[in-house]
């Protein structure tokens, strides 16, 4: 199998170096030549563990990497989640269940992800006998589980720039109190866009790049979005098979990384009635897919942090399937977006199978009551932007994206109960490391060429 650019102007790659290179060099973003017809093998992959489903899965993809390679690195991967079942479905009732995706080392869906595309950087480095460096700047959520998926690979340091002071406590621990020698986390005098801001200037020093073999964290690595398959396929395959085709998966979203997955998944045979995209008041995706209009607003901080998002950079790859593979077409849209901040598209069929709600602060709380109250079942603010609009869904999948624990005060303030988990507890006993950087591009090349892997 070989991945293509959705710009179309990028010779195919194999998998791993897709993987290694991220973004396609005509500024595109890789996807799989083809998609699988996998619908009738699926079937056969029902009550396989979750390591082994992903590796029946992967193996159509990852083509370049020995069998008996794959399926080392995918049991290492998921080897630190704390449930049996790594992605439990969690049933409310008759017609509604919850996909729990926060069994993994940092309590966030983005674990499925990280933890196994630490592991394809580990294998890679191992072969090329060359070490990376892993630079990202995080307002929260992704900074954390980017470190645990890289938490003491050999030749893989990782740097990760978050604002001082204005990350919560709890993620500050979650990326300082890890005891890893190849782990920086750089704490700078400034907000979240200077760190960005610094970031980009550090990238655009090519010769810097290649020197230190920067590497970027970010979401539209093609792992990723196909390590996020998995779960999909997974709790569909734990429906009752008469209900399968009828489930919405009901997806609180930010990026457009999750819910792509689920309906790439789709597009290789996992027949459901739809997807439900569930947004916060940053609603730039509810006003796409209820409007058909695509215009950017500006970001405002809620409930749900991490859905705090206005470009949903994972946006691209649904475009270009929806266009038929046109590479083209989806050019010229990105860079009329990139120039214009909107566009419409009239002539795209956007079909039932894709709908969306929103919710603002105020419904999120409610919501959070309201569940609670109704199911007994505490959900995170994420979580809760799921819950809108859903009981006409027969059944209805709520993806879980985060543990309630990672959210204390929302949560203890809609139900009176104050979430824990015992791996948060346990960082409150450790030592906060962390290093103190300017947020200039001098400082930050200075702070990795001296601590580079
Ligand atoms: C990242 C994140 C999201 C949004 O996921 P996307 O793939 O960006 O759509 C939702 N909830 C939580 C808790 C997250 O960390």
């Amino acid at each position: 199998m070989k991945f293509v650019s959705t710009r179309g102007q990028t010779e195919p790659h194999s998998f791993s170096e897709a993987v290694r290179i991220g973004l396609a060099p005509d500024k595109g973003l890789f996807v799989p030549e083809e998609l699988p017809d996998l619908g009738q093998e699926m079937l056969s992959w029902q009550g396989k563990t979750y390591p082994e489903l992903c590796y029946e899965f992967f193996k159509h993809f990852a083509t370049d990497i020995p069998s008996d390679e794959l399926k080392a690195l995918v049991e290492t991967a998921y080897s630190r989640f704390d449930h049996p079942d790594h992605a439990p479905l969690v049933k409310l009732s008759d017609k509604l269940y919850v996909l729990e995706l926060f069994h993994g080392p940092t309590l966030a869906f983005k674990d499925f992800a990280l933890q196994l595309l630490g592991c394809l950087y580990e294998r890679q480095v191992a072969q090329s006998g060359q070490g990376i460096n892993v630079l990202g700047a995080t307002s929260g959520d992704t900074g954390a589980a980017a470190i645990n998926g890289l938490l003491g690979k050999k030749g893989v340091n990782i740097f990760i720039l978050y604002p001082d002071g204005r990350v919560s406590p709890l993620q500050e621990r979650q990326m300082t109190c890890l005891e890893e020698e190849n782990v920086f986390p750089l704490a700078i005098k400034g907000s979240f866009d200077d760190a960005q801001a610094a970031l980009k200037e550090v990238f655009g020093d090519k010769d810097f790049s290649r020197e230190v073999h920067l590497s970027a964290v970010n979401s539209i690595n093609l792992a990723r979005i196909l390590a996020q398959c998995v779960y999909y396929i997974y709790a569909w395959l734990k429906l009752p098979a008469e209900s399968r085709d009828r489930a919405t998966f009901v997806v609180p979203t930010g990026n457009f990384g999750n819910v792509l997955a689920g309906w790439l998944a789709s597009r290789m045979g996992m027949v459901v009635d739809g997807f439900r995209v569930a947004t916060n008041q940053n609603d730039i995706l509810h006003r796409f897919f209820s409007a058909g209009d695509y215009s950017l607003g500006a970001v405002q901080p809620s409930h749900a942090p991490s859905m705090d998002i206005q470009v949903a950079s994972n946006f691209e790859r649904f475009l270009y399937f929806s266009l038929g593979g046109n590479a083209e077409m989806t050019r010229e849209i990105m860079e009329g977006f990139k120039k214009d901040g909107a566009f419409q598209v009239g002539g795209m069929a956007i079909t039932e199978f894709m709908t969306s709600s929103r919710m603002d602060d105020a419904e999120i709380a409610e919501t959070i009551t309201r569940v609670y109250k109704e199911f007994g079942y505490v959900s995170d603010p994420h979580t809760a932007c799921g819950f809108k609009d859903i009981d006409h869904l027969e059944p209805a999948i709520v993806l879980s994206t985060a543990h309630p624990a990672k959210f204390p005060d929302v949560v203890e303030a809609c139900t009176g109960i104050s979430p824990t988990h015992a791996s948060l507890e346990a960082l409150k006993a450790k030592d906060v490391q962390k290093y103190s950087v300017e947020p200039t591009e001098q400082a930050i090349k200075a702070f990795i060429r001296n601590h580079q892997a």
